[in-house]
């Protein structure tokens, strides 16, 4: 006897679970979603990979994160960087594997390799636990919501499937110049300066006017 008040919901969607599905935590879909969101973090064309080339424009080696800019980094480059660093994506996943091995009883994971490794790893295993974790982990909403913001961010950082977000900067004569965290450089086209990239993120954001 299950009345509406009482009657098992998705812990992350809170629609309510079908039949076979009622001792779940989430529901089948916000699973496959999970997973979906997961699978694309990882691998040679993943959203973590693109995140390192982003930082290395016109290198395709794979050496570190962190060294050998040519110029100082623009505070707006900052973003991917601490995604892509260690206590970044990796750091945020591996913690969940780590849970989730302690409640499975489960020795600690291991990692091993670069980053990128260490990611491929550690999405793969998340994945083949991830039925269990849907059945059975009490904090699968917080899982999930890290996935989907680790996706989000990462996407926004580089380009992703939306694009980067786009915003506008004030030129001196009062143009607004639309811009993305990516422009290299941008004309004003009312008053025809010319602006590189740094000059560029030196203006003033633009307030955004109701239309
Ligand atoms: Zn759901
Ligand atoms: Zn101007």
């Amino acid at each position: 006897m299950i009345d509406d008040a009482t009657a098992p919901v998705c812990a992350i969607c809170h629609n309510a679970l079908y039949e076979h599905e009622l001792t779940h935590q989430a529901c089948r879909p916000c699973t496959d979603r999970i997973d979906q969101q997961l699978s694309a973090l990882a691998g040679p064309d993943g959203l973590y990979a693109r995140l390192t080339d982003s930082l290395h424009p016109g290198s395709g080696s794979g050496g570190p994160v962190v060294s050998g800019s040519r110029t100082a980094p623009l505070p707006l480059r900052l973003d991917p960087l601490s995604l892509a660093a260690r206590g970044g994506v990796v750091t945020v996943l591996q913690t969940w594997l780590i849970d989730w091995h302690d409640l499975l009883g489960y020795r600690h994971p291991r990692w091993d390799g670069d980053l990128q490794q260490q990611l491929d790893q550690v999405v793969g295993r998340l994945r083949v636990l991830l039925p269990w974790a849907a059945e059975e982990h009490g904090a699968i909403s917080e899982f999930a919501g890290e996935v989907a913001q680790l996706r989000r961010q990462c996407e926004a950082a580089t380009g992703g499937e939306r694009g980067p977000r786009r915003f506008g900067v004030t030129c001196p004569c009062g143009a607004t110049l639309k811009i993305t965290i990516e422009s290299p450089g941008k004309h004003c086209d009312r008053c025809g300066a010319q602006y590189d990239r740094r000059a560029l993120f030196d203006l003033q954001l633009s307030e955004r006017r109701a239309a």
